[in-house]
């Protein structure tokens, strides 16, 4: 197929060895050989700037991190059931970027196991089975998230209990935005009991991500809580986007909407790529469902886990990435916004460093131009993806140590291929 003979190789053995599991980037496969900051270098011997990656969120390899993995992994590493300094100082200071109701934490692996137990958390205090999210989530792989990720299925609906609402865009609610949003979950939950299902609550991304990426305006996200609290169930943010200050404004993407979540999922750039996540909420509902259930995790809360996290949280602040998320990622949207103007990019959305740009003309959303834009940055030397409905938004979210130096780099070489100069 054209491929480099390594590259040809390695895809052959890669698909003897994990068969349709195996999904790979690109008509011609990425090699990592290494990383640092927001520069990947490939077996091509090219070096690429990385527009993708929310996992590395504090920047590939960043030594900090590093240091603190390869310390506490040569001196111990166990399951939980031990006192640790390191655990405790992390979940101490984790615990302290929340509002104050939100006081336990529960650490796990994976953002699908965080949403797993808040889906068990949330219908052990309501009482109800039911959740309302938004039409093309995605919330992880477990058979119950599974359930409640519209984005995961390609054929077929979800199952009763779960009831889908449009995300909440513009173009969909007009202009007030925020009571749009409420009345379809309202409607949803009503149609949900109409139907005999008692409801436990509304699980969202924040940002909205795999929906498309939606933002604005801040504040829009009260009603739609309310709407889920008045009746009878729980809010449950999931954070594993925009968690970890991507988007500018604090650690969590909940403050833009001035709301207090029942419960809060997160994962991705908790570790910067080890794999550490949690669930972050009130002690009367982890009361209630440990005494129903308990939970333990045999690599959740490990103290390398801990370290890992600890020095992400340590690298947020000292290199000062929030301030940087909002600077880098006002300026990219300022200049993606400037060049919408001359191209079919019919929105750009988002907060901080997590961009949504949106393809669409008088025919219809256009996954095409996205899907030719991120063949041409490759070239170009810059790895970027694609989300929403239609796949036709363009998704920006990398490490948050990125430049403006970067983010030009990264427009300068969009207007060169949507505008051809
Ligand atoms: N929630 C959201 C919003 C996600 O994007 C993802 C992962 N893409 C998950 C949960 C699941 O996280 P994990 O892959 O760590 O299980």
């Amino acid at each position: 197929e054209g491929l480099p003979p390594d590259i040809a190789a390695l895809v052959a053995r890669r698909r003897r060895s994990f068969g349709a599991g195996s999904v790979l980037f690109y008509d011609v496969p990425l090699k990592i050989e290494r990383a640092e900051g927001a520069v990947i270098h490939a077996s091509d011997g090219r070096a690429y700037l990385d527009f993708y990656n929310n996992v590395p969120s504090v920047g590939h390899c960043h030594p900090k991190v590093v240091a603190a993995v390869r310390e506490q992994v040569g001196r111990f590493n166990t399951h939980s059931r031990y006192l640790c300094d390191i655990t405790q100082d992390y979940a101490e200071k984790l615990l302290a970027t929340f509002p104050a109701p939100l006081s336990n934490l529960v650490m796990t692996c994976t953002g699908s196991e965080s949403n797993d137990l808040a889906l068990r958390i949330a219908r052990s205090a309501s009482g109800g089975i039911g959740f309302v999210v938004t039409r093309t989530a995605y919330h992880g792989n477990t058979a119950a998230v599974t359930e409640v990720s519209p984005s995961s299925y390609k054929r077929g609906a979800p199952p009763a209990h779960v009831r889908v609402v449009d995300p909440p865009d513009p173009a969909i609610y007009g202009n007030n935005l925020a009571q749009g949003f409420a009345d379809a979950v309202a409607g949803a939950i009503a149609q949900m009991q109409a139907d005999g299902i008692a409801f436990a609550g509304l699980l969202v991304d924040t940002i909205f991500s795999s929906d498309g990426v939606f933002a604005d305006p801040p504040g829009f996200l009260a009603p739609a809580v309310e709407a889920a609290r008045r009746a009878g169930g729980l809010f449950i943010a999931d954070e594993v986007q925009p968690g970890f200050g991507r988007t500018g404004a604090g650690l969590w993407g909940f403050s833009r909407h001035g709301v207090v979540p029942d419960i809060v999922t997160m994962g991705k750039p908790m570790g910067n790529g080890y794999p550490v996540a949690g669930l972050v909420t009130r002690p009367e509902l982890l009361d209630g469902f440990c005494a129903a259930f308990g939970y333990f995790n045999t690599f959740a809360a490990s103290p390398v886990a801990a370290a890992a996290a600890r020095a992400v949280l340590e690298a947020i602040e000292e290199d000062g990435l929030i301030a940087n998320a909002a600077r880098v990622g006002g300026h990219l949207k300022a200049r993606l916004t400037h060049l919408a103007g001359r191209t079919p990019i019919s929105a750009v959305r988002g907060a901080g460093l997590y961009l949504g740009v949106a393809f669409a003309d008088e025919t219809g959303p256009r996954a095409d131009i996205a899907s030719a834009l991120i063949n041409g940055l490759r070239e170009e030397g810059i790895l970027i993806g694609a989300a929403g409905q239609y796949g036709n938004v363009l998704k920006i979210r990398p490490p948050l140590c990125v430049t403006a130096e970067h983010a030009d780099r990264l427009v300068d070489a969009m207007e060169r291929l949507l505008v051809g100069r």
